[in-house]
C-alpha cells in the first residue's frame, strides 16, 4: 500500500531545518505541483534545480534522509515562472503513478500538507490572516487564537462477502471503469462500523454483519485516512443500487474476478485478499 515503504521510513514528526541542495522542493500553485518530465515520467525537483541562493520555503518531513520541502505561496508563481518549459504543472494524482513508492508517498504527502495551507489562508472563524504555528504542524489565527490541523477525514471500505461472491461496484464518477467496493467518507456522530452499516445500506440496499477490521492507509489524494474491513451479507442479497452514486453494483464470483495488480491502495488489497481465497 501508499505507506509501506519498509525498510525506509517516514519521519513525520514536526521540525524546522534548513533546505539543502539536494532536498525536494515542492511547488503549489491551484491545487497543482510543478514537477519535472522526462520522457513519460515524471520528478520531484530538487532545491539545487531552482538555482537560487535562497529560497523561501518550509521544512515538512523526511523519508529516510531525504527531506521535503514546501515552497511559500507568495513566491510559487514567480519560481514555476522562471524554469525551463519541462517544468509543468501537475494534479496531485500523478503522483501515484510515480514509479519509485518513496517519490508517490512523498510526492502525495506534501501535496495534501500544501492543499491545507492552501485552504487555511485565512481564519474561518474571524477572517484574519492566519500564520504557520512554530511548535507543531498548524495552522493559527494570531487574533483569535483559532487553531486548524491538516485536514484527514475518516473513509471506511468494506469487502462484502456474500458466500463465494464479492459486493462490487463502480462509482459514477471514477474514470477507470474497473470494479472496486462500497466506499465512502464517515459521517460526523458515527462509528466506523457505524459507517460501514450505512454506506452498504445506501449504495447497495444490503444489511451486513460480522464487521471485521483488515487494515487502514492513508489516502492523500482525498485528504483521507481509509479503515478497511471486511464484512458478511446479513439476510437478503438482492441488491437496491443508489444510482446517484454508482453506475454499477453486482455480486462477482470469486473465480470472475480478474487479479488486481497494484500495490498501492487498500482496495485492491481488499479485492486480492477475497480473489486468493482468504
Ligand atoms: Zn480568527
Amino acid at each position: 500500500m501508499l505507506h509501506e515503504i519498509g525498510p525506509h521510513k517516514l519521519y513525520n514528526e514536526f521540525r524546522k531545518q534548513a533546505p539543502k541542495p539536494n532536498d525536494f522542493l515542492v511547488v503549489y500553485v491551484g491545487d497543482k505541483s510543478l514537477l519535472k518530465k522526462n520522457g513519460e515520467s515524471y520528478e520531484i525537483p530538487r532545491v539545487a534545480d531552482f538555482n537560487r541562493e535562497s529560497i523561501p520555503c518550509h521544512y515538512l518531513f523526511s523519508i529516510d534522509d531525504a527531506s521535503y520541502f514546501l515552497a511559500e505561496s507568495y513566491v510559487s508563481k514567480t519560481l514555476a515562472d522562471a524554469m525551463p518549459e519541462e517544468y509543468v504543472f501537475c494534479p496531485t494524482r500523478t503522483y501515484r503513478y510515480m514509479g519509485d513508492p518513496l517519490l508517490r508517498l512523498g510526492g502525495a504527502t506534501a501535496a495534501h500538507i500544501a492543499h491545507w495551507e492552501s485552504l487555511n489562508k485565512c481564519c474561518g472563524r474571524c477572517g484574519n490572516i492566519t500564520v504557520r504555528s512554530d511548535k507543531e504542524r498548524a495552522i493559527i489565527c494570531p487574533k483569535c487564537g483559532n487553531t486548524v490541523y491538516p485536514r484527514i477525514s475518516p473513509v471506511v471500505i468494506v469487502a462484502v462477502r456474500n458466500g463465494d461472491k464479492l459486493l462490487m461496484a463502480h462509482n459514477i464518477d471514477n474514470p477507470n471503469p474497473r470494479l472496486f467496493l462500497i466506499s465512502g467518507f464517515v459521517e460526523i456522530g458515527e462509528s466506523l462500523e457505524q459507517a460501514v452499516h450505512r454506506e452498504v445500506m445506501e449504495e447497495a440496499g444490503l444489511r451486513v454483519k460480522n464487521i471485521r477490521y483488515f487494515g487502514s492507509q492513508p489516502w492523500p489524494f482525498s485528504d483521507s485516512l481509509i479503515a478497511g474491513f471486511t464484512a458478511e451479507l446479513d439476510g437478503d442479497d438482492t441488491i437496491h443500487m443508489q444510482a446517484s452514486e454508482l453506475s454499477e453494483a453486482l455480486w462477482v464470483k470469486r473465480e470472475d474476478i480478474p487479479e488486481y495488480e497494484t500495490d498501492v491502495s487498500i482496495s485492491c488489497c481488499l479485492i486480492e485478499n477475497f480473489r486468493r481465497g482468504n
